[in-house]
């Protein structure tokens, strides 16, 4: 068993790594080309232009780094949910259109403004707010319009529509604001043929129509998600909203589109030693050994987004072995049972906890699977005090060629 050596040639060059994260040991490995493949894999299955969604930190692979390199692999648009997120990227330098679209009443519409965000609106009252912001700065606000198309989530209501439409009317006649574009989001883009993903496309293009013969039709309309977005190019309109494509996630279980994962998550072994039979492991020693054995700790654990709920159900890979996690996942650390030769496992050596899968280690939709949850939820809980490292690993063979996104390290973007 050897530990990489992380001046080894064949190993990814690392472009980035946040400057102290709290515990060096458990590392993020995100592959930017698998981003920028994903990105490149999106636009050819839709067709459309890309509006790359790097809300929750970019899914937990750290927001500013994913962008740019998805910016750099051929999106034309970033997409967060709140305020804040869209306006740490503009911090930290991303000048590309950034659509925020989850509001409450303490938001700053005004910063958003003028930082140039445009602000999705759900309802006459956050118009009505975007104006008043607007007016105040003395400016034109660039707004989408979120139609609630069935979702019933955010979104303009259908009851509220023909007054929000008037006062949108109004808006625009009156110069303060511009409609860039016009979205919904889908309740089943997972299930590609499902009838109500065309009825949501034809509901957002009545609303559109209206909004033509009010004089305030937008530029563009979007509303596929990942899974809409590679399977229903039809629904695509002028761009497109993926998200945990991007990341080389799971969209549609089951279903094959050729993306990456981008992020490793790995920990290093911190502790080998010998455990009789007979003894339990972990709290309430759920876990006894049946034999003498060699057990491994590594520092990872469920305040680092590993679910307590997988306790005993995980495998982890050293080298090209699998080893199971035994015992309860505490909060800080894990045990893993590497039998009674002890596996060739040192102290030092790397355990991935899950990765790309390419060579058949675990995934986070494994951990999903094991928990009965999406890989949305396990990657974007990973965190805490994981070190994020930024890697390009040569992935993008068919994807186009990107020049190297990040020269100096970016301290400070993490939050
Ligand atoms: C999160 C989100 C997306 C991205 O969804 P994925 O399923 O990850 O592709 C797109 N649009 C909106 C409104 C979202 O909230």
């Amino acid at each position: 068993m050897t530990t990489p050596d992380p001046d080894d040639p064949a190993l990814p060059t690392p472009v980035q790594t946040d400057p102290v994260p709290t515990n060096p040991a458990l590392t993020a490995t995100v592959d930017l080309d698998a981003i920028a493949h994903n990105v490149s894999v999106v636009r050819a299955a839709s067709g459309a232009d890309v509006i790359a969604v790097v809300k929750a930190d970019g899914y937990g692979h750290g927001a500013v780094p994913v962008a740019r390199a998805a910016l750099e692999a051929g999106a034309t648009e970033l997409g967060v949910a709140v305020i804040g997120e869209a306006l740490a990227l503009r911090a930290a330098g991303l000048d590309a259109p950034i659509t925020a679209w989850l509001h409450t009443n303490d938001d700053d519409f005004g910063g958003a403004i003028a930082a140039g965000v445009d602000l999705a609106v759900s309802s006459r009252r956050q118009l009505g707010r975007v104006l008043d912001a607007a007016r105040a700065l003395g400016t034109t606000a660039t707004i989408s319009v979120k139609v609630d198309t069935g979702l019933n989530r955010s979104g303009v209501a259908a009851d509220e529509w023909s007054d929000f439409a008037a006062d949108l009317a109004a808006a625009v006649a009156e110069e303060a604001v511009t409609v860039r574009a016009m979205m919904c989001h889908l309740a089943r883009g997972d299930e590609p043929e499902h009838p109500l993903n065309s009825e949501q496309a034809r509901r957002l293009d009545t609303a559109r129509a209206d909004l033509v013969r009010r004089g305030a039709g937008p530029e563009v309309m979007h509303l596929a998600n990942s899974p809409a977005a590679l399977t229903r190019p039809d629904l695509a309109r002028d761009l497109v909203r993926p998200g945990i494509a991007i990341y080389g996630g799971v969209p549609i279980p089951g279903r094959d589109f050729g993306l990456i994962p981008a992020m490793t998550l790995s920990g290093e072994v911190a502790l080998v030693k010998r455990l009789p039979a007979g003894q339990g492991v972990s709290y309430s020693h759920t876990w006894v050994s049946e034999r003498d054995t060699m057990i491994a700790v590594v520092p990872a654990g469920y305040a680092d987004g590993v679910p307590r709920t997988a306790s005993g159900r995980l495998r982890v890979r050293i080298g090209d072995r699998d080893f199971p996690q035994i015992g309860r996942i505490c909060m800080d650390q894990i045990v893993i049972d590497l039998g009674a030769d002890g596996g060739g496992v040192r102290e030092g050596d790397r355990a991935e906890l899950f990765g790309t899968g390419l060579t058949g280690g675990p995934t986070a939709q494994e951990w999903a699977e094991t928990v009965g949850t999406i890989d949305y939820e396990i990657l974007s809980r990973i965190g805490g005090r994981t070190a994020r490292t930024y890697v390009r690993s040569g992935h993008t063979a068919d994807a186009p060629q990107v020049p190297d996104p990040v020269g100096e390290p970016q301290v400070g973007e993490r939050r």
